[in-house]
């Protein structure tokens, strides 16, 4: 196995400075699949990263077939930040990198550096984009809907919830007002590219649960692959589920209270009470938030100053 490391420039600053990271590859003694891997394109989702450092040493002392391109901090500008997105100054059309794939070379900000990247990840088999949810969000794993190389790997990585999404056409009329289309996961898609994006737990905070299943889910598509020869381990619990981009959003601004009986990854059914958002001047009671469907409850609110339309809690359709 061969490692090295290269330090590219994604896009420049108006003051000349670089904007740059670090790719690893690894290249095995034997052929094999590419896999793309990539942390951070959200900053402050650095999970992802410790869990790239792990996979490392892992790599170092294997046997590969194949090569691996890994990217720990794929933006920069958020990774510094602590941030989710850019500050309007740096790229005001394209604040969220997740929402620019495969970019543009001569775009804004954003769209220059997921073009850089994107010279790899196209080159890819297959692409594993390490994210990470809040605290509120259980640690999953999302795939395209009837994408069969896709949730292949989502099975091949595991955590408690594999979740499938529709995009384009098949999709809710959000997913396109969110601008969905953008996202790495569907342009790699459109490449036939198998892509996965896990949602390890937390942000800013290095989690050791999440990380490890971060460790194990990467190292099990590699595995799954035939990059290591060895076989796919057990990685949580997985339930299968749908994800049609329903949420429960707050109606008015205010604190709300989760309801201390539930917790993220409860199976729930459609009205069943999961908190109440009320005013926090006069201790009006404004809402009271309820499951929208059946299903496994898999993001509920713990930050509790709200402002309207903010989610306070997602719910997953469960499929066999
Ligand atoms: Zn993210």
């Amino acid at each position: 196995m061969e490692h090295v490391t290269e330090r590219i420039t994604l896009a420049r600053l108006p003051s000349g400075v670089e904007i740059a990271t670090t790719v690893h590859t690894y290249d095995g003694t034997e052929d094999g699949p590419t896999v793309y891997v990539q942390a951070a394109q959200h900053g402050r989702e650095v999970n992802g990263t410790e869990t790239l450092r792990r996979v490392h040493d892992r790599l170092l002392d294997s046997d590969l077939s194949g090569r691996i391109v890994a990217v720990p901090v794929a933006d920069p500008l958020t990774f510094d930040r602590v941030s989710y997105t850019t500050p309007e100054q740096l790229d005001s059309v394209n604040p969220n990198m997740n929402r620019v794939w495969p970019g543009d070379p001569e775009g804004t900000l954003h769209e220059r550096m997921a073009a850089r990247l994107w010279e790899y990840a196209r080159e890819a088999d297959a692409i594993v984009d390490l994210h990470t949810g809040s605290p509120d969000m259980l640690t999953h794993v999302v795939f395209m809907e009837g994408h069969e190389g896709s949730r292949n790997l989502a099975e091949a990585f595991g955590s408690d919830l594999l979740l499938s999404e529709e995009a384009g056409d098949d999709a809710d009329d959000e997913w396109a007002a969110r601008d969905f289309g953008g996202k790495l996961r569907v342009a790699a898609n459109e490449e036939a590219i198998p892509t996965i994006t896990p949602e390890l737990a937390h942000s800013k905070q290095i989690v050791e649960d999440a990380v490890e299943t971060g460790v194990v889910g990467t190292l099990n598509v590699f595995r799954h692959l035939g990059l290591l020869d060895e076989s796919v381990e057990a990685n949580g619990d997985p339930t299968l589920a749908r994800n049609h981009l329903g949420r429960v959003t707050a109606d008015d601004s205010g604190l709300f209270r989760a309801d201390p009986d539930h917790a993220v990854g409860d199976e729930v059914e459609a009205g069943e009470y999961l908190g109440t958002l009320y005013d926090a001047t006069t201790f009006e009671p404004l809402q009271e938030a309820r499951a929208d469907r059946d299903g496994i409850l898999y993001s509920l609110a713990q930050e509790a100053t709200v402002t309207a339309g903010d989610t306070l809690l997602n719910v997953a359709w469960r499929r066999e």
